[in-house]
């Protein structure tokens, strides 16, 4: 059976970051670090107990959109490396950019994480944190390194910047501006702070090398003025820090120890470092000072993460919104009907590497499959119908007889007792379960044929799962030509569980519903996004290779076991695969299912 790679002590596959990080506790690397109860500056910490936390990592979404795969790794990897070695993972905020967040997100976040099984209370309290909350904190910091000499108010036009900096192969030049004294820098600070400037009219720049070769540490930008309403300090501020400035000293105020990142950030890492050793030197932080790490980010195949790209699929009704079970979205693939355990089993199965990996979707799938395999109960379920009428049951059990019959709710697991239906003269079966004219190899139902000798091959029999056989005997159409019924009669004395039942040898078994007793529901069959495994390679729009099959509605025929699922219970359609009963539409009197995934073993012959 599956197992919950959430709890089970199971030995996850190695990476490079366990390996730093098992390196740091057997050295006591952060074994100085003290906690003051909460974040704060080096003071706070200082004056509180040893960090009952080993380690502390953190998953720092920005409140800008929906979350999706590549975020489901982020934070199965953070929360799962803070478990795995007596640490904290908070869940923080990087709400620094006013323009773009917005509460619903915000929200949205939260219940992604839970739902993924993650949560932040430890040692008695919620690390959950707000990068808004520390942006008194980041102007103090800003000052002291204005009073160092380590900053200064830059007014030049971004153009000019621009020009200065420099490129790879150029060095960057001074701004004239650089040479401000501290006084200077201060007054003109507290002018962009006091709102009288506009947006743009001036940044504040760290002072550190205009000639280094790498560029991020060429004076960058540590505080813009921004006229806008945050969704959480509201006109507070009309100055806000940028993320390279910001980001570190969330991390120092919180007193993460592996501050994990994806590969794009390398670049960032010696100002990373720079700006926290500077910090620390002058008493606002406490050391041993975080240390960021970066990893390969996650892709999936025939799948988009952009947020940007997403929100335009939402916005041009490409989809049905954010959680439109298409969408790699957290939300989409709940209502998917992934189950958090999958999506688990997939992060951590893929382990953390120093290059961006590409996997395959059909790992998704198989993780989804190895989890519901033991778990989801069993129902028949006809997605394409047509009727089978057998014409001589009256003959053999009565008129209006229902021949009683079941099923275990699954093979392997009694405890999750028996599914009861009824067999009758009436049942949908699968259109593609019967063939006019069998190709060779096809062993569902098939008339009688008459050979050119004039001898009669009679119609193939099968067993109706659960059921007894049938021998086919014709069909009926329309004026089109389209078969619009089947026609068997039973096999007497072939009932499923009686002496008889292997009597009679067939070599194809099929699903059936009775038409007295099935359930009408709507089947979502859903199928990958893009007809190209990497849509958005070499900057093609990924609008050109939507699949346009990728949503197929069919009106289907269920078990009446189905009667009473719950929204977001898992089953599996025998044959077809696994299903959810969507968690927004579904009702008792009008069910809707969702396809997960197929079987990965093909059903038919
Ligand atoms: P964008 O830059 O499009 O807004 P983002 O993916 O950088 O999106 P964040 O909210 O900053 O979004 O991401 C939160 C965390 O998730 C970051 O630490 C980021 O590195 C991580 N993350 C995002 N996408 C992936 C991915 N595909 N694989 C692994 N980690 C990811
Ligand atoms: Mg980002």
């Amino acid at each position: 059976m599956a197992h919950d790679p959430k709890t089970s002590d199971a030995p996850k596959p190695s990476n490079f970051l366990r390996g730093i990080i098992e390196r740091d506790l057997e050295a006591g690397t952060w074994t100085p670090r003290r906690w003051g109860g909460s974040p704060g500056d080096g003071a706070h910490h200082l004056a509180g107990a040893p960090d009952p936390a080993r380690i502390r990592t953190r998953f720092p979404p920005e409140p800008n959109g929906y979350l999706h795969v590549g975020h489901a790794k982020s934070i199965c990897l953070n929360f799962g490396l803070a478990r795995d070695y007596g640490g904290v993972c908070h869940l923080r905020f990087d709400d620094t950019n006013p323009e773009r967040e917005e509460q619903e997100y915000v929200d949205a976040i939260i219940e992604a994480v839970r739902w993924l099984g993650f949560d932040w209370q430890a040692h008695g309290s919620s690390h959950l944190y707000y990068a808004s909350g520390y942006f008194d904190f980041m102007v103090r910091a800003a000052e002291a390194l204005i009073d160092a000499g380590l900053a200064y108010v830059d007014e030049q036009s971004a153009d000019e910047m621009r020009a200065h900096r420099g490129d790879f192969n150029t060095p960057g030049r001074n701004s004239p501006f650089r040479s401000r004294t501290p006084a200077e820098n201060r007054a003109r600070f507290a002018e962009m702070r006091s709102g009288r400037l506009a947006d743009g009219a001036a940044v504040l720049r760290a002072k550190i090398d205009m000639a280094s070769p790498n560029i991020n540490l060429r004076d960058p930008a540590l505080y813009r003025i921004k006229h806008a309403t945050h969704h959480a300090t509201g006109d507070k501020w009309c100055i806000y820090p940028m993320y390279t400035y910001a980001h570190p000293i969330e991390d120092a105020l919180e007193n993460i120890t592996h501050s994990i990142c994806t590969l794009e950030f390398e670049d960032q890492r010696p100002f990373y470092d720079w700006l926290l050793e500077q910090l620390a030197t002058l008493g606002l932080l406490a050391r041993p000072t975080p240390k960021q790490h970066e990893f390969g980010r996650l892709n999936l195949s025939y799948v988009i993460t952009s947020k940007r790209k997403l929100k335009a699929l939402v916005d041009e009704k490409i989809v049905d919104g954010w959680d439109d079970p298409r969408m790699p979205t957290i939300f989409g693939m709940r209502r998917r009907g992934y189950t958090p355990e999958s999506i688990r089993a997939m992060a951590d199965g893929s382990g953390a590497s120093k290059t961006n990996i590409w996997l395959d979707y059909s790992v998704l799938e198989g993780c989804l499959r190895d989890d519901l395999e033991g778990k989801a109960a069993r129902a028949m379920a006809v997605l394409d119908p047509i009727e089978l009428r057998l014409t001589n049951w009256d003959e053999s059990f009565g008129a209006g007889h229902i021949e009683p019959c079941h099923a275990p709710a699954h093979p392997q697991r009694p405890e999750l007792g028996t599914r009861a239906f009824g067999l009758g003269p009436r049942l949908w079966i699968e259109r593609d379960d019967f063939a006019e004219l069998p190709a060779k190899g096809f062993f569902r139902l098939f008339p009688p044929r008459t050979l050119p000798d004039g001898s009669v091959v009679p119609g193939n029999r099968v067993r109706l799962k659960y059921g007894l056989v049938v021998e086919c005997t014709g069909c009926e159409k329309d004026v089109d030509g389209q078969v619009t019924a089947v026609l068997a009669t039973v096999v007497p004395d072939t009932r499923s569980g009686t002496p008889g039942a292997d009597a009679v040898k067939v070599k194809g078994t099929i699903s059936w519903v009775g038409m007295h007793d099935a359930l009408a529901a709507t089947v979502n069959l859903y199928d990958r996004l893009f007809t190209e495994a990497q849509p958005d390679a070499g900057g093609r729009d990924f609008r050109e290779v939507l699949n346009p099959h990728s949503k197929r509605v069919v009106a289907a025929y269920v078990e009446p076991s189905l009667a009473h699922v719950a929204p977001e219970t898992r089953l599996q359609f025998e044959r077809h695969g696994y299903f959810v009963a969507d968690r927004v539409q579904h009702r008792p009197e009008a069910p809707v299912f969702n396809r997960i995934t197929t079987l990965k073993d093909s059903w038919a012959r």
